[in-house]
Order: structure tokens, then C-alpha cells, then sequence
């Protein structure tokens, strides 16, 4: 199976370039329909990487079709879900096997630092596989309800074929976040990689055929934008669930709209971290540079307002600019780097650009700022960090999805609470305090979708999504699961029942 869709490497243009030849449709591999391609550009050496078949639309069709008789004509929806289960369990084991190989792939790709990319690419997507494997027994499909004239069953049928449409910061734990709750489900899936991470998708569907998923249940068609419009809208899909940018997010759902479409969208983020008075900051900080820049800042959860009150805002400035100018940016391979370069070319640009602005803007940047002068090659973008910020600027308004901090004073708790909530997204945050109880009562006042208390990490047992324009639905949980189902109520016979 190490070989499935691999041709030798090529030597293109004298490097060591991973080149795939087929696609992976319906549980096979299978020649293209189309003769376009997609280089992979490794964002640490800019050199080419890897080489895949560009799915066109003929690809899609044909693996609708695929997706469309798994579903309507085997007994895919309708076997035992335990037996679903076990196959991401088995997939989980897989993953966990091919840790290093995945860790390295997505590294290569989109240039996470590894020793964070093991963790935070790899290992967290087998713990989604686990946490969904864990609603073995209590994933109930039917309960029984009392109605007006006798017992109504109310019941969990699968939605159907989903249209599975991701990004490529976390391209492995964003496929198994759409694939395990259908799976689970009984739904079949068509799902669309970023151009930009197609290897690892490669690996991923091995491993899916290898864990004993059925031929047509899963397809992967590495594309871009078009041919992901045209996916979300074909006719034969009954589900789509949607990671990327809110932009994006926006005509999907518009399409899904005016499609009647069922529709999950997990989109951006610029979320808050409030340091309340009698926080320590020495344990703080270390915990906010994880949420803050974690994946070079390239994450839908960074938690990128740091939110300090007056009386302390020095204090908290300083520590974090020092803890910032302290991070080793470097070769992203190498397993003590913090920082790498990000996902190409023109992601540094549109970073620089933001943080021109901050600066235009009257916010003080107090470490980083440019291109890192240690770096020849590569897309990197230094750590920074900006004190003065006002809310209402850019830099704490807008999604930077880049390695950039800005440090926001508040008056008070109603006051931190207040900018907290002036955002156009609500996706995650958090709350430090010596008393994690009232900072719980402070967390319960901010409107985004998951929060955490003197902590930093993501809840793969419970929903995860966005309030405003973060998003639409809930993944992970029993939620995540319940995406992909429709509802029916069965009202029985009253008089046999
Ligand atoms: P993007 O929206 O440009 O692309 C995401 C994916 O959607 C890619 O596969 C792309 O080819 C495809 N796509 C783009 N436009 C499309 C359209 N109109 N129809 C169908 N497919 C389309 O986003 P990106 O730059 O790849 O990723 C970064 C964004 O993703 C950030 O905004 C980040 O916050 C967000 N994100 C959100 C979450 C979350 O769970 N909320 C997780 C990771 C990333």
C-alpha cells in the first residue's frame, strides 16, 4: 500500500519531488480525467516538493456518482455504526504509525515547524479519530418520544453524499474532521484538499482503504477554487460542510442557500485572551504564545488579542515582547524551530501588509515587524508584536493568519469583556486568573464558540465552531455527528404500539 498512486521519484528539476499520477476516487486510484497538474512549493526552500493531478470536473462527477451509489445502492448507511467505528479506530492506529512520515509531509507542504506539527497536525487528528471513536454506545439513532395518540420514534438517518471542502494550515486534522462524523454517520464523501496540501491527503486516503473503509465511501480531489465551487453545487450532493476563510464561507453558504443545501461552515477567527488583574503573567505568557502563534500563526483559533488592563499592560507588554523576540524561527524540519515560513509567497505579503498598516495606524511595534534578516530563503515573516493597539484598528480587527500579536489595554472586567466581544468573529479565547471560577463567569460572557479557562487546547469530545462570522454549525462531539444526519419522526400505529 506504500506505493499506492506514487510514481519514483522524478528528480524535477534535480530535487526529490513526491509525484502522484492518479486520484484517489471512490477507494481506487484512477487516471485523471484531465492532464493539469499542481506543484507542491516547500515555503522553506521554495523549491517544487511534490507534483499532483489537478482534479477537474469530470473528476468531481465521477466521484459523486462514486459517493452516490455507495450510499444509495450498498448497505453502507445502514450497517452497524460499531462497525464504523472501527474503522476509524483502526485508522487512528494508522496515523499514529505514520506519524513521522505525516509530520514531515505536511512540513514539506505548508511549512508548520515539526516539533509542533507532530502534536498539533498529527497526533490531535488521532485524538478527533478517538474522541469519535469514544461515542461507541451512546450515539444513539433512534429514542422513542411520547406523541399526541401514542409513541413517536424519533430517528437519525444519514444526510447522504457531502461535499467536503478544506484548507491546507491543518490539511490531516481537517480531513478527519469532516471524514470521521460522516463516517460515523453513513454519509459518503467527495473531499476537496487545498491546492496547497495535496500529499498528505494522499497518505490519509491510503490509510482510510487500508482501515477498511468500502470502495465509493471516500474520495480525494486535490483543486483549487473552481473546481470547488463546482463540487459544493453539484446536484447530486445532499451535504456540505465547509473549513476556510469567512469569505469563502459566505458564497458557499450563499450557493448553499439558494441550493436549500445543509451546510457547516468553520471559518476565520480573531479571538481574545483576557489576562484579568490577578493573573500571573510568568505562567501566562508561555500558554498565550501556544494559542497565539502556534503553526506561525496560521490557525483559525490563535488567539491573537491579548487583552491586558491598564494597570498591568506594561507588565504584560513587556513579558510577551520579550517571550515573542525570544521564539527560533528557522528551517521548519528542524524539530526545535518555533517559527517557520509561511504557506507561500503571497501569505508573507499580505502579513507584511497588515502589519504596515497596524503601523500606519498608530500601533508600536515592540518586536519583529519585517522579514527576518537569519533567513535567505523561504517565506518568513518575524514574530511580532504590537502594544498600543486599539480595538478598533485593523491589526485587532481583521484575520492576519500570521505570526503577529497585538496587545490591547482594557479599563476593567466590563471593559475587557466589551472589546472581547467587538469583533466580527467568535471563534475561541480564553480567560486567566488566580480564580478560575469567576474567570468561568467572565468566559460565559464572551459570544464565541469554545473558550478556555487558564488554559490553552482544543475539546475534541465537545462542539467546536464559531459565533458571527466565524461560522455556521458545530463540529466534533456528538454534535459534529449530528451534522450529517437528518431527523425523522416515526409516529407509530396508536393502537398497536
Ligand atoms: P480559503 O477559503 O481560501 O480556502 C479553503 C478551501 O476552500 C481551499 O480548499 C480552497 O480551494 C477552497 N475554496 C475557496 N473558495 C471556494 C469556493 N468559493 N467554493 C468552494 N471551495 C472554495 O482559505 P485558506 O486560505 O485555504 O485557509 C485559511 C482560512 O481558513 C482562514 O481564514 C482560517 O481561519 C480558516 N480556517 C478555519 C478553521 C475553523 O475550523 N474555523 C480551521 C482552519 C482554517
Amino acid at each position: 500500500m506504500a506505493t499506492l498512486g506514487l510514481l519514483p521519484t522524478n528528480g524535477l528539476g534535480g530535487l526529490s519531488v513526491i509525484v502522484h499520477d492518479r486520484l484517489y476516487i471512490g477507494g481506487e486510484l484512477v487516471a485523471p480525467a484531465g492532464t493539469g497538474t499542481i506543484d507542491v512549493i516547500n515555503p522553506f526552500t521554495e523549491q517544487v516538493a511534490g507534483r499532483v493531478p489537478e482534479a477537474t470536473n469530470a473528476d468531481v462527477d465521477l466521484a459523486v456518482a462514486a459517493a452516490r451509489s455507495a450510499f444509495d445502492t450498498t448497505d453502507w448507511p445502514t450497517r452497524p455504526i460499531e462497525e464504523r467505528i472501527e474503522i476509524l479506530s483502526r485508522a487512528s492506529a494508522l496515523i499514529s504509525s505514520r506519524m513521522d512520515e505525516l509530520t514531515g509531509l505536511i512540513t514539506t507542504e505548508m511549512g508548520s515547524p515539526s516539533g509542533w506539527g507532530i502534536f498539533g497536525q498529527v497526533l490531535s487528528a488521532t485524538m478527533i479519530l478517538d474522541a469519535y471513536t469514544g461515542l461507541a454506545g451512546s450515539y444513539a439513532l433512534e429514542e422513542t418520544r411520547a406523541g399526541m395518540f401514542g409513541p413517536v420514534v424519533v430517528r437519525k438517518e444519514p444526510l447522504g453524499v457531502v461535499a467536503a471542502v478544506i484548507p491546507w494550515n491543518v490539511p490531516l486534522f481537517e480531513a478527519v474532521m469532516k471524514v470521521a462524523p460522516a463516517v460515523i454517520a453513513g454519509c459518503t464523501v467527495v473531499l476537496k484538499p487545498a491546492p496547497e496540501t495535496p500529499l498528505d491527503a494522499y497518505v490519509f486516503g491510503e490509510i482510510m482503504a487500508e482501515a477498511g473503509l468500502p470502495k465509493g465511501v471516500l474520495s480525494i480531489l486535490p483543486a483549487g477554487r473552481e473546481v470547488g465551487e463546482y463540487l459544493v453545487t453539484h446536484p447530486q450532493v445532499d451535504k456540505v460542510t465547509f473549513t476556510g476563510s469567512t469569505a469563502a464561507g459566505m458564497k458557499i453558504g450563499a450557493a448553499c442557500g439558494a441550493l436549500l443545501r445543509p451546510v457547516t461552515l468553520e471559518l476565520g477567527g480573531k479571538s481574545a485572551a483576557i489576562i484579568l488583574d490577578d493573573a500571573d503573567v510568568a505562567t501566562v505568557v508561555p500558554q498565550l504564545l501556544d494559542a497565539g502563534l502556534m503553526n506561525n500563526g496560521q490557525a483559525c483559533v490563535a488567539q491573537t488579542r491579548i487583552l491586558a488592563s491598564r494597570a498591568r499592560y506594561d507588565e504584560v507588554l513587556d513579558a510577551v515582547t520579550e517571550a515573542v523576540a525570544a521564539q527560533v524561527v528557522g528551517d521548519p524540519s528542524d524539530p526545535t524551530t518555533q517559527i517557520g515560513p509561511l504557506v507561500a509567497e503571497r501569505q508573507r505579503e499580505r502579513v507584511l501588509g497588515l502589519i504596515a498598516k497596524g503601523r500606519d495606524e498608530g500601533a508600536r511595534i515592540t518586536t519583529g515587524g519585517g522579514r527576518p534578516a537569519s533567513q535567505g530563503t523561504g517565506w518568513f515573516v518575524e514574530p511580532t508584536v504590537f502594544g498600543d493597539v486599539d480595538n478598533k484598528m485593523t491589526i485587532a480587527q481583521e484575520e492576519i493568519f500570521g505570526p503577529v500579536l497585538s496587545v490591547i489595554p482594557f479599563q476593567d472586567e466590563a471593559d475587557a469583556i466589551a472589546i472581547a466581544n467587538d469583533s466580527p468573529y467568535g471563534l475561541s479565547g480564553s480567560v486567566w486568573s488566580a480564580d478560575g471560577t469567576h474567570a468561568a463567569e467572565v468566559a460565559r460572557k464572551i459570544r464565541t464558540g469554545t473558550i478556555n479557562v487558564n488554559h490553552f487546547a482544543m475539546a475534541f469530545g465537545a462542539p467546536f465552531g464559531g459565533y458571527k462570522n466565524s461560522g455556521l454549525g458545530r463540529e466534533l462531539g456528538p454534535e459534529g455527528v449530528d451534522a450529517f444526519m437528518e431527523k425523522k419522526s416515526i409516529s407509530l400505529d396508536p393502537g398497536t404500539a
